[in-house]
C-alpha cells in the first residue's frame, strides 16, 4: 500500500520505557502522531478511554475483529490487544508519520501487511534494569510482573528480527535518535 514508508511500530518489553520515549517524541515533534489501540484490559490510574487506548468490552473487541477494523491482534497476559484499521491507514494515505507501540507478535504481523513499515525495538540497559524500572512504576501485581519479566526474555530474543534497535539509557537522548530514524527512512525509504 501506498504510504508505508511513514507506518513505524515501537517495540520493547514492558518497563522499558518505551511509552515514555514515544511521548517524548511527539511532545517534541507535533507532526508526529501515534495510534490508538483497542483493548480490553481495564485502565491503569490516570489513564483515559480515547487518549491511552480505547477501553472495550470482550464483546465490542470480538464484534470489532469480525467487522475487519482490527488489522492486527495478540492476547497479552490475558487482555486483548488490537490495533484499528481507521488508526493506520488515514496516515498512511495523509502521507504524515505514524508511530505504533505494539508487542512483538503484533509489529511483526503489521511487517507481513505492509512491508515498507519499520520495526524499531528499545532495549532496556539490561535485564536487572528492566525489573527495577518495572517494581518502581508500581502499576503490576507481583504475578503480573512476573508474567512480564518473563515474556521479556522472549521478546528480547526475539530483538534481531526488528529493523533499528535502541538502548533506552536516558529518555531525551534515546527520543531524539527514534526521530533520527523516523527521518532517515521518511528520506530514503521506498515510496
Ligand atoms: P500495556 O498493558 O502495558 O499497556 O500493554 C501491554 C503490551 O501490549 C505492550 O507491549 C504494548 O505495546 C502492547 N500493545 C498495545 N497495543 C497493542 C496493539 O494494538 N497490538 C499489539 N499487538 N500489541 C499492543
Amino acid at each position: 500500500m501506498q504510504g508505508e514508508k511513514y507506518l513505524f511500530v515501537v517495540s520493547g518489553p514492558s518497563g522499558t520505557g518505551k511509552d515514555t520515549i514515544v511521548a517524548r517524541l511527539l511532545a517534541d515533534h507535533p507532526e508526529i502522531q501515534h495510534t490508538i489501540s483497542a483493548t480490553t484490559r481495564a485502565p491503569r490510574e490516570g489513564e483515559q478511554d480515547g487518549v491511552n487506548y480505547y477501553f472495550v468490552s470482550k464483546e465490542d473487541f470480538e464484534r470489532k475483529l469480525q467487522n475487519d477494523e482490527i488489522v492486527e491482534h495478540t492476547c497479552y497476559c490475558g487482555n486483548y490487544y488490537g490495533t484499528l484499521r481507521s488508526e493506520i491507514e488515514r496516515h498512511m494515505r495523509e502521507k504524515t508519520p505514524v508511530i505504533l507501540v505494539i508487542e512483538v507478535e503484533g509489529a511483526g504481523n503489521i511487517k507481513r501487511l505492509y512491508p515498507g513499515a519499520t520495526t524499531v525495538f528499545v532495549l532496556p540497559p539490561d535485564i536487572q534494569e528492566l525489573e527495577r524500572r518495572l517494581r518502581a512504576r508500581g502499576t503490576e501485581d507481583e504475578a503480573t510482573i512476573q508474567k512480564r519479566l518473563t515474556r521479556a526474555q522472549t521478546e528480547i530474543a526475539n530483538a534481531i528480527h526488528y529493523d533499528e534497535h535502541l538502548v533506552n539509557v536516558e529518555v531525551g537522548p534515546c527520543a531524539e535518535s527514534l526521530y533520527t530514524i523516523i527521518q532517515y527512512h521518511i528520506q530514503y525509504g521506498r515510496e
